[in-house]
């Protein structure tokens, strides 16, 4: 297998696929690299369903569907975006249809569609609470119908620009250990969110964010970091996900005194409101101590057995499994937990980030179709449309492109830093310095937030960041060295965290899920219609803004 490509896709999980498949269509040499083999990608953990307007469930309309998405993200999306996402969605699920995705179905033979968190009509297209897992190996069927090659356990370190373009990327092999080179004409960064920056997350040990962080590094714009979303519904205490399906069938949310408490936060749209607002409202509860050990209560049992055997039959598995909860005869212990990163790589409507040849497509990116809350759903729609746009995209672009060609030197070099890495023998594992970061991340970054404990938190990362340096790895076999990537991650992490902090500080408003009740408790749109662009320079952090797109709608009150 050659090790020159037109398009190497770094991540399989749904974005990285769809993006491959589409980058083989147009009739480019693609590649696909993965940490993990690709259907155990986070992808395949998605439950409740991928937004659409088919309109097979009641009237609606992508225009309808765009308006919620907008008001979803407090109006910090990208209108053009949006409008994009909302446009292509449904063509791009009758694809997904076709190629053997087997969607539930309503009576008529229909895709059936279920009612999900603040959707002005019931748009999420679902396989029972199984979605992610049916998508993801609809897609690496299609991978592997195509032969698309793929790098598979390889964990992609450092991308290589040369002379302001990128043209391909370091990795380590995990199989049989060793720094490989791979080069491309053109990039596409697929590799997920990084919810593993918080103890409580729904997120896959994998998801550490390592594409944002490598993007970083070689000069990229990383876009409201600060904006990471909370979900309503994980399961006490692991933190695995409770789907919104749950609510979207009817469960209800209970306090200790067994009250239907969004009656007081959103009383028209109860449990449907959005996440943002249902996660503050759960805190809001427990804090005030009308929690239960620091949860609240998920309430299915008046759906009854049926319904829940036959719809919700994967999250009464991970209730009885992780909580030893049968949710037909008790309500289960829920906390909010951190879910979905809106912010991300910064990149135009076709993927295209500030580096040429450099692009990046799902939660890794920040196109920005999500602004400052992501409506359960238009992540997994994300993944397929933007994917195919990027694929796209780049194979056009590497049609017009030289031929590409990582430098011996900059291979060489990499390999010097992990052999001192592995070299160091006294130190601290790494650890210890993870479980650190993500429990402080959770104290000073979470739900709610207020300057000093932010400014805390930043102080906390740079201490964390000089423990990093004296970092040592135990293992020092090459066959699947995890304690090696491991702590690869965490400086990944460490980079990410460091950059939400100016972020969450210079956004004196509250917006989406970025709450401050204490300091700055009204959303400003005045002055904050703009979106957090970080990026290094010289080993500095520096704090941009860049103005919202709006298309067709102007900031308006969002209720629910
Ligand atoms: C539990 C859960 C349930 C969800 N449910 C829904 C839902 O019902 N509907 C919805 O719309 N959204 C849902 N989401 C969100 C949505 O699933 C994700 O945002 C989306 O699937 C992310 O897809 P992705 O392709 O961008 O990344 P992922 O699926 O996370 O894939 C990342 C890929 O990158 C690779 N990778 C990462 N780092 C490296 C590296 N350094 N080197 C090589 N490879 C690397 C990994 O191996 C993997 O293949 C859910 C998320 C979670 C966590």
């Amino acid at each position: 297998m050659s090790k020159v490509h037109d398009v190497l896709v770094i991540g399989a999980g749904c974005a990285g696929m769809r993006a491959a498949i589409a980058a083989f269509d147009q009739g480019a040499d693609v590649a696909l690299v993965s940490k993990i083999h690709p259907v155990r990608s986070h992808s395949g953990a998605a439950e409740g369903g991928i937004n659409a307007a088919l309109g097979n469930a009641s009237e609606d309309d992508p225009e309808q569907h765009a308006f919620d998405t907008v008001k979803g993200s407090d109006w910090l999306g990208d209108q053009d975006a949006i409008e994009v996402l909302c446009t292509d969605a449904a063509a791009d699920v009758y694809e997904l249809e076709h190629w053997g995705a087997v969607f539930s179905r309503d009576e008529s033979g229909r895709i059936a569609q279920r009612p999900f968190g603040a959707a002005g009509a019931p748009r999420t297209a679902y396989a029972a609470d199984i979605t992610g897992h049916v998508l993801i190996h609809v897609l690496y069927e299609q991978v592997m119908k195509r032969g698309i090659f793929t790098y598979e356990e390889y964990f992609a370190w450092r991308l290589v620009v040369e002379e302001g373009r990128c043209v391909g990327v370091i990795c380590w092999d995990l199989l049989n250990g060793g720094v490989q080179a791979i080069s491309s004409k053109t990039v596409i960064l697929a590799t997920g969110g990084a919810g593993r920056l918080y103890v409580g997350t729904t997120n896959a040990y994998s998801c550490t964010g390592d594409g944002m962080a490598m993007a970083l590094q070689v000069g990229v714009a990383l876009k409201d970091m600060e904006m990471m979303q909370f979900h309503p519904t994980t399961l006490s205490p692991t933190g695995v996900l409770i789907t919104e399906g749950c609510r979207g069938e009817g469960a209800y949310l209970l306090n200790s005194e067994s009250e239907r408490f969004l009656k007081d936060y959103a009383p028209k749209a109860m449990e449907l409101a959005s996440r943002d607002v249902i996660s503050r409202a759960e805190q809001t509860e427990i804090d005030q101590g009308r929690g239960i050990d620091g949860d609240v209560l998920l309430d299915l049992r008046h759906l009854g057995g049926d319904r829940i055997r036959e719809r919700l039959h994967g999250t009464r598995e991970l209730s009885m499994v992780f909580a030893g909860v049968d949710p037909i005869d008790d309500p289960i212990p829920v906390r909010p937990g951190a879910h979905y990163h809106m912010g991300g790589v910064d990149t135009d409507l076709w993927g295209l980030t500030s580096v040429e040849g450099l692009y990046a497509a799902g939660e890794a990116a920040c196109v920005s179709a999500h602004g400052a809350n992501r409506l359960g759903g238009n992540a997994l729609m994300e993944t397929i449309t933007y994917g195919r746009r990027s694929g796209k995209a780049a194979s056009d672009a590497a049609r017009e492109l030289p031929a590409a060609e990582v430098s011996e030197a900059a291979r060489a070099d990499a390999g010097v830093q992990i052999k001192a890495l592995l070299d160091r023998s006294d130190g601290e594992r790494p650890h210890g310095i993870r479980d650190e970061l993500a429990q402080t991340m959770h104290e000073n970054f979470g739900v709610f937030r207020q300057e000093e404990q932010m400014l805390e938190q930043g102080r906390i990362i740079e201490r964390l960041r000089e423990r990093y340096q004296r970092v040592v790895v135990d293992d020092k076999g090459s066959t699947f060295n995890n304690d090696l990537t491991q702590a690869l991650e965490l400086e990944f992490l460490i980079d990410l965290a460091a950059c939400m902090i100016p972020a969450g500080v210079g956004r004196t408003e509250s917006r989406g899920a970025h709450a401050r009740p204490y300091d700055y408790p009204d959303r400003d749109d005045e002055n904050f219609m703009r979106h957090t662009m970080v990026t290094k320079q010289d080993g500095e952090l520096k704090l941009d803004w860049a103005p919202v797109r709006v298309t067709k709608w102007p900031p308006g009150e969002r209720t629910y």
